[in-house]
């Protein structure tokens, strides 16, 4: 029998990040500033440090990775393959399926492949405090962390509801040295004015992202780090799918279908992009997108150009969109409820070469329980959209007796989630589908461009 576990030696550790932008068919449309005219990437100096700015508009394929940040990587990558042999039987399916396991970070998740790398490039850049914001804990966790193992100081807004529902992930990021303050806080003019106006209010992640923000943008010794969508994270989570190509390779394999969840889109271009590198050359592979029902951007957005925070600080950025303003519902996948996704994700979907499906929640926790007790490993509720995907797939795969061979990025585990589970198994969670009215509505709010 072929090995369970693909595992790579760490010298295999990739030395260098692919950049997907040298292979897109048409270059990525630019961010816009409130007058309309691109955003030079200097007027992002004030908050990233050169190095990231830069690596945000290459169009050089193949980006080194900094020995420093390989070495730290060497504490959990390579992350190891797995054919999920048991899932294949409880499906009783032809299919072969793989997955790389994420969640064998210290943090838990994908997260740190960036988080890692951008701390580091701020500490060459002479900058010495990173501030940041937090919904579920996941990217908080990570950049304290990354802040820990390279000496920066950390400080993350953490939204005020999960600061007080997720005491773990908050008890996380102080033992790795960080500083957790629940947001709307009174240590920014943006946390004092929503304060002002409702002391009760339990926060969000836009209000936090502006706290982070503006404390970056107000001190010279501090920058802000950002855990998903931009270019840049997207381009150091490549990681993930060059590892896996090779392990993929090692197992005498190539994906027919390599699905991942989608909340910004990071962990789905980290696993997806470098077989698109295959794709553009020729070689047939489907790409799949997984989004929840109640936040359906890819699947229900519209692509033009948006925030992306909801007060509207930020550049726009043509990406698919439910609106800045979109207020998601409480589903338990705090990963996936973003109303944008990363722009390079977009164009590739815009143009055909990335597909998109959208699963509800029951269903997708259905398919985590199916898998947890397969495999074992129980997965972030983010990484079951992906696995009530594979599923889905395995079991037509079943009707059709087609031995298709399908990857997904197992992108973190649910350790930290149980409390969605037991509401799973109390039988207390809903679907959601985004209503057609809602979503229109939040369409006519978009800023005008052009
Ligand atoms: C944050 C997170 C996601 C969603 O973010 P992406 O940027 O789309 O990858 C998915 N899975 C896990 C485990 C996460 O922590």
């Amino acid at each position: 029998m072929s090995d369970t576990k693909i595992l790579l030696e760490e010298s295999a550790i990739p030395t260098h990040w692919y950049n997907v932008i040298a292979d897109l068919p048409s270059p990525p449309d630019p961010p816009l500033g409130p007058d309309g005219r691109p955003v030079s990437p200097a007027a992002l100096g004030a908050i990233f440090p050169p190095a990231l700015i830069e690596q945000e508009v290459s169009t050089e394929r193949w980006i080194p990775i900094p020995e420093p940040i390989r070495e730290i990587y060497r504490l959990w990558r390579p992350s190891p393959l797995y054919r999920a042999r048991r899932l294949e039987e409880a499906l009783a399916t032809p299919a072969h399926i793989y997955y790389k396991y994420e969640g064998v970070s210290p943090a838990g998740s994908h997260k740190p492949n960036t988080a890692v790398a951008q701390a580091w490039y701020n500490r060459e850049a002479g900058i010495t405090r990173l501030s940041t914001e937090t919904g579920a804990g996941q990217w908080g966790s990570a950049l304290a962390l990354a802040g820990q193992l390279l000496g920066l100081h950390v400080r993350v807004y953490m939204v005020k509801v999960s600061y007080h529902q997720k005491p773990y992930r908050r008890s996380m990021m102080q033992t790795w040295g960080a500083e957790v303050v629940a947001s709307p806080s009174e240590r920014t003019e943006s946390g004092r004015r929503i304060l002002a106006g409702d002391p009760d209010s339990p926060g969000s992640l836009g209000i936090a992202i502006s706290e982070a923000v503006e404390e970056a943008a107000s001190r010279a010794d501090t920058n802000y780090a950002l855990g998903s969508v931009l270019n840049h994270v997207l381009l150091h989570q490549t990681v993930i799918g060059l590892e896996a190509r090779e392990q993929m390779a090692r197992a005498g394999e190539y994906p027919d279908v390599v699905f991942a969840p989608c909340g910004g889109g990071s962990n789905f271009g980290g696993i997806a992009f470098p077989f698109f590198a295959d794709k553009a050359a020729g070689r047939e592979v489907r790409l799949v997108a997984v989004e929840p029902t109640s936040c359906p951007t890819l699947t229900r957005g519209t692509y033009t150009y948006d925030f992306g925070d909801a007060v509207g600080l930020t550049p726009l950025m043509r990406m698919y969109t439910l609106g800045h303003d979109f207020v998601p519902p409480g589903i338990h996948a705090g990963g996936l409820r973003y109303h944008g996704d990363s722009p390079l994700v977009c164009q590739l979907h815009h143009e055909g070469l990335v597909e998109a499906v959208a699963v509800p929640q029951v269903a997708t926790f259905e398919a985590g329980v199916l898998f947890a007790r397969a495999e074992g490993i129980i997965p972030a509720p983010e990484s079951a959209h992906a696995i009530r995907a594979v599923v889905d797939e395995a079991l037509r795969c079943r009707e059709s007796g087609e031995p298709r061979t399908l990857l997904f990025n197992l992108s973190g585990h649910g350790h930290f989630d149980m409390a969605a589970y037991d509401r799973y198994f109390n039988g207390e969670l809903e679907d959601y589908e985004y209503p057609e009215e809602a979503i229109r509505a939040a369409l006519e709010r978009l800023p005008k461009v052009g």
